[in-house]
């Protein structure tokens, strides 16, 4: 052992060699120079004490002050930490980008490129960390799946909770977690774990408190996981013996000054009825009309309404003349492709300004550098649940206050700025302090899952910072019930157990069990195409009755009379098989190459998953050939897919009814298939659909034509 360790320690210094010649050094020495002038970093050893004397901290600062990029590795050097720190995130991009960030700044490969990096990360299929990582950045919804398979979470000496002023249902959850582990009631765990909860924004005040309190009832958090358990045995752990509860230590909070350079504002005089429009012309005015060198970041709703813009600016950016600098359109959305979001960090080429065309995503969660002018068009796309539909919706809201003075302040991040708010003074005192915590508007059927499978028997007596109403939560586990993911008794069933453990919503989770289980199988082709249903749009954007005719001509041959379930099959196969030219296909089809890559790693993911939790015949794999030969329109297929859908959206199911209108069964509501369909303007006996959205009237989207004895055949 001895004679290893000097061999270890000679190759490592071999390996770090004369520090000149190492690229990754020389950037970590470089960036040095700028992590020392974040405002967190003269904290760093309040910070440390704070966790030396108490297991939580609570952390507040503005964004940018260094908060996720500083803290986890001022973490590294205390003596309690020898294992692995995590860092949860709302969001895969924050969580990639920042775990490529604090690779450089530790000079280390980053993830699964190298067995020695330091740095990893871990989103939804895509998991890059490595037997050495000591950083692990993570989506929430990762880190929860972790706490399925670890209740102790016994790889990890510190959690941290990042971004906690979002509130999103997963927070939430990870939060009572995380107070039933501090509160020392697994007993799995040797040492005790680190907890730091950071916000931009929150009450700090609110979660200190949280922490400080009892616990409702030692079981309530779920005092103990399921290890590496097999699928079949649905044991739940309603019954595990009342342990000794040890005396908590206190909490720290400590509050990061942030650096804010000053931001002039301006309102519209009176509000504006098309908003993209007034965003376009106040983009050139700045461009054309500002003195003052900067990038524009624009805050928009969503992947639509940012490619609209785009196309707008730089199909008239072309005429601009050679007096002007030039302007470098880049997009930022959480569906977008890790490589081009990894474009926002670069810097933009002499003579260009950049233009970020953003969802929230670069409100606090990622900074994006050079920025000096800020649009606002004070609105978001959130979701909610809609009770009389039994569903959430994505639906396009005001923003809160708090978010609008966020989105102000990312103008004044490096140097003076300005921000311009695409709505009157009014209208901004009109709006609410904060936004609503999201488990107070959504659908919890997710969130109550997750507690049953982590052995939470009751979860209406979870520590919830914000506890939910009671009827969304008896309404989550009628749902679970109706899935089948839930016994009679409401103890958590074998299919709730896989349900869980697919990085999917419940409802998608059933709909793949499902078609696992139906004779014969027909997971490869549901793998498909809840693939597309993961990635937001394959379809390049279809707006008018005459852009409607180009798409059917260009994909004429990948629709399917049944509908839009098979038809994304049909895309997927036909780009499967391509083996000389996607992109080209793509283009040819009118269908987004990047969202079909997209696709590709989901659907390998997928399928490895499924592959590991046994879910094909045994012997049976996934062969590189299965894209080749497959008819689609095969009716029995159809009507086997079409089946394994039916079992989870059996509330998403709408009936024509004799005056030529669609009523859904659950609220008897009216409701039109969306001009995106491919069975738009067609009538047919009944349709089941994936999504219900609310613009202009009431539509279902993603829709395919199925028979109502079918339904007799699935639910009698
Ligand atoms: P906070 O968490 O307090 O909002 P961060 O730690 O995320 O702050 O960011 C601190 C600084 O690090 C930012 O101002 C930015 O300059 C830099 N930074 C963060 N992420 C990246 C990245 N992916 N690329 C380049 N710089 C980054």
């Amino acid at each position: 052992r001895v004679s290893n360790g000097q061999t270890n320690g000679m190759k490592r210094k071999r390996q770090d060699g004369p520090k000149q010649n190492n690229p990754l050094q020389n950037k970590k020495i470089k960036l040095l120079e700028s992590r020392k002038k974040l405002p967190i970093w003269s904290r760093q050893q309040d910070i440390k004490a704070a966790l030396e004397k108490n297991d939580v901290l609570v952390l507040s600062g503005e964004t940018g002050s260094g908060k996720s990029t500083q803290l986890p590795q001022f973490l590294l050097e205390s003596k309690w930490c020898s294992k692995c720190v995590a860092v949860t995130q709302p969001r895969r991009v924050a969580a990639i980008s920042l775990a490529r960030r604090v690779a450089e700044e530790m000079g280390t490969p980053l993830g699964k490129s190298s067995p020695a990096s330091k740095v990893g990360y871990s989103v939804r299929f895509d998991d890059s960390t490595s037997p050495s990582t000591r950083i692990k950045y993570l989506t929430e919804g990762m880190l929860l799946q972790e706490m399925l398979r670890d209740s102790a979470m016994s790889q990890y000496s510190c959690v941290v909770v990042d971004e906690v002023h979002e509130r999103s249902v997963n927070v939430d959850l990870i939060l009572g977690f995380l107070k039933g582990l501090v509160k020392g009631i697994n007993k799995k765990r040797k040492t005790p774990l680190k907890v730091v909860v950071m916000s931009a924004t929150a009450d700090v005040a609110g979660i200190a408190r949280f922490f400080d309190e009892p616990m409702p009832s030692d079981k309530a958090s779920g005092t103990d996981g399921d290890e590496e358990d097999d699928l079949n045995e649905a044991k739940i752990n309603g019954d595990a013996p009342k342990r000794p509860v040890a005396s908590p230590k206190p909490v720290s909070t400590c509050h990061v000054e942030g650096r804010q350079y000053p931001v002039k504002l301006s309102y519209l005089d009176r509000p504006t009825d098309d908003v993209l429009q007034t965003a376009f012309e106040r983009i050139f005015k700045i461009h054309c009309k500002e003195p003052m060198p900067g990038d524009i970041l624009v805050f928009l709703t969503g992947q639509e309404t940012i490619q609209s813009l785009q196309k707008l600016i730089e199909e008239y950016a072309v005429n601009l003349t050679a007096d002007y600098p030039k302007l470098l359109v880049l997009p930022l959305f959480a569906a977008l492709p890790q490589h081009a979001q990894q474009r926002i960090f670069q810097s933009a080429p002499p003579n260009t300004r950049k233009v970020i065309l953003s969802t929230n995503i670069a409100e606090t969660s990622v900074t994006v550098p050079g920025v000096r002018f800020v649009v606002d068009t004070g609105k978001a796309k959130i979701k909610q649940f809609r009770n009389r539909l039994a569903l959430d919706s994505l639906l396009i809201k005001p923003i809160s206050r708090s978010s609008a003075d966020q989105r102000k302040g990312r103008a004044g991040r490096e140097a003076p700025g300005q921000c311009y708010r695409l709505y009157t003074q009014e209208g901004y005192n009109s709006l609410e302090k904060n936004a609503t915590p999201e488990i107070l508007r959504c659908d919890l059927s997710a969130a109550v899952l997750t507690m049953k499978a982590r052995g939470v028997p009751d979860p209406l007596s979870f520590p919830f910072l914000t506890p939910p109403p009671r009827d969304a939560m008896e309404k989550a586990l009628l749902q679970l019930l109706q899935l089948s993911a839930l016994a009679e008794d409401g103890s958590i069933s074998v299919t709730g157990k896989a349900i869980a453990r697919l990085p999917l919503t419940p409802t998608l989770g059933r709909v793949i069990l499902s078609s696992a289980r139906s004779d014969p199988p027909c997971l490869r082709e549901t793998i498909d195409i809840v693939a597309c249903l993961s990635v937001e749009n394959i379809f390049v954007n279809v707006e008018t009755e005459e852009t409607r005719e180009q798409a059917a001509d260009a994909r004429g041959q990948l629709y399917r009379r049944s509908g839009d379930h098979m038809t994304l099959l049909a895309a997927v196969q036909a780009y499967a098989a391509e083996n000389s030219d996607r992109k080209a296909w793509a283009e040819r089809h009118l269908i987004s190459h990047r969202a079909m890559q997209s696709v590709m790693d989901v659907r390998k993911q997928l399928r490895a998953q499924c592959l590991q939790a046994k879910l094909l015949p045994s012997g049976s794999s996934f062969s590189d050939g299965d894209d080749e030969g497959v008819s689609s329109a095969d009716e029995e297929l159809t009507e086997r897919i079409l089946k394994a859908f039916l079992s989870g959206f059996a509330n998403n199911i709408a009936r024509l009814c004799p005056d030529g209108s669609y009523k859904t069964f659950v609220g008897n509501q009216t409701v039109s298939i969306h001009p995106s369909s491919v069975l738009f303007g067609r009538k047919v006996e009944a349709l089941v659909y994936n999504e219900f959205v609310y613009t202009n009237k009431a539509y279902a989207r993603g829709v395919s034509a199925i028979q109502l004895k079918w339904l007799e055949d699935l639910f009698t």
